[in-house]
């Protein structure tokens, strides 16, 4: 049977917008050591709009969007969706994709309009030895310490163009972020985005440690590590990527805006998408089992 205090502490939870699916986990949240966020969607509202377009070529931002909406019209990304909207906004007609592939973590490819066109991180352009002429390098940087992601465009493996896109840091995150670290846990962010980005979002925050440039199926190691370490980990997540690392961690914390992906590998779901119900779980978690010993 269930101890009262758990089972009333569940019922106040799942009032509050916290579902606890598992309680075993629960219970571990009183030991905490770190928890880890993912970044986007997660730490950040997670919708992208376009803020700046940089031909390297002859295409007009016109042509960039319309090539590059018309790849990520089939992706489910986020940053694909913010290119789309862009698109959208600027009344753009979207043309239909063949061939469309994910290249996970990187970005993806697909033929439009008759050319093969690959929207990628800065991650792909280094592994490929993919060079931006230097007199383009400088705006770059100056996009990248602003904390804007950037995406490359590739039309027929020539580089064409760089999309920069801006999230917005949720409100309550840095809230969030202090809650935690005054109750003695360390706070860290994992992230696929580059580290020029995850920087800028860590200084805002003021989070203990990160780590960029994360792909999807590095994410679970990661916590791994941590839990080798001898440390009681959290981690917290929203996307299909996050769901290997959810069950890993010590406890897994879903957000409710999330995928169902990660809904179900998660120990708990915070309804309200908001990163400080996770200082909330704990401090009920502290409470429940301090009155049970
Ligand atoms: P996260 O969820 O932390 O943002 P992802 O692993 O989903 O990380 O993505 C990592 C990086 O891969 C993104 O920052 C982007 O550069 C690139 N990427 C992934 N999918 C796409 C896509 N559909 N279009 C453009 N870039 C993408
Ligand atoms: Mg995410």
């Amino acid at each position: 049977a269930v101890p009262l205090v758990v089972a009333v502490s569940t019922a106040m939870a799942a009032k509050k917008g916290l579902l606890i699916r598992d309680r075993t986990a629960f219970e571990r949240a009183k030991n905490l050591d770190v928890v880890v966020f993912d970044k986007t969607g997660t730490l950040t509202e997670g919708r992208f709009g376009v803020s700046d377009i940089v031909s390297f070529g002859s295409l007009s931002e016109e042509e960039i969007l319309t090539l590059a909406a018309g790849l990520e019209s089939r992706s489910e990304h986020s940053i694909a969706k913010g290119i789309v909207g862009a698109a959208k906004d600027r009344n753009i007609d979207i043309p239909d994709p063949e061939n469309f592939e994910a290249i996970p973590g990187k970005g993806a490819k697909a033929d439009v309009a008759g050319k093969k066109i690959k929207v990628v991180s800065p991650g792909f352009l280094k592994e490929n030895d993919i060079a931006v002429e230097k007199s383009f390098q400088d705006k770059l940087d100056q996009l990248a310490d602003e904390g804007k992601t950037l995406v490359y465009l590739l039309k027929d493996d020539q580089i064409e163009a760089a999309l920069a896109l801006e999230d917005v840091i949720r409100e309550s995150a840095k809230k969030a972020v202090s809650g935690l670290q005054n109750m003695g846990i360390k706070v860290m962010m994992l992230t696929g985005d580059s580290a020029a980005v995850a920087k800028t979002v860590a200084d805002q925050l003021n989070l203990d440690d990160y780590m960029a440039e994360i792909l999807p199926d590095e994410k679970s190691d990661q916590i791994k590590k941590i839990r080798q370490d001898n440390k009681r980990v959290a981690m917290v997540g929203d996307g299909v990527n996050d769901a290997p690392a959810l069950a890993e961690a010590d406890v897994g914390i879903a957000i409710g805006a999330g995928t169902d992906v990660a809904m179900e590998a998660a120990d708990i779901v915070l309804v309200h998408s908001d990163p400080r119900d996770v200082t909330a779980v704990i401090k009920l978690s502290r409470a429940t089992y301090r009155k049970m010993v």
